[in-house]
């Protein structure tokens, strides 16, 4: 179930399809490419969500 669950929330990179590594503590989650195409970061007690494309 839980994982399940988790899957909804990962995403893939955008340009080359990769699984995006994440890293997320109590303030933010970032979500970046393995190739650094891409990165998105979501703080959540701001609830903002920046994304950056390169
Ligand atoms: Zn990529």
């Amino acid at each position: 179930m839980l994982s399940k669950l988790k899957s909804l929330f990962q995403d893939r990179c955008p340009d080359c399809n990769e699984k995006l590594h994440v890293e997320s503590d109590s303030h933010r989650c970032i979500k970046s490419c393995p190739h650094q195409h891409y990165t998105e970061e979501t703080y959540h007690h701001l609830n903002i969500r920046i994304v950056y494309r390169r």
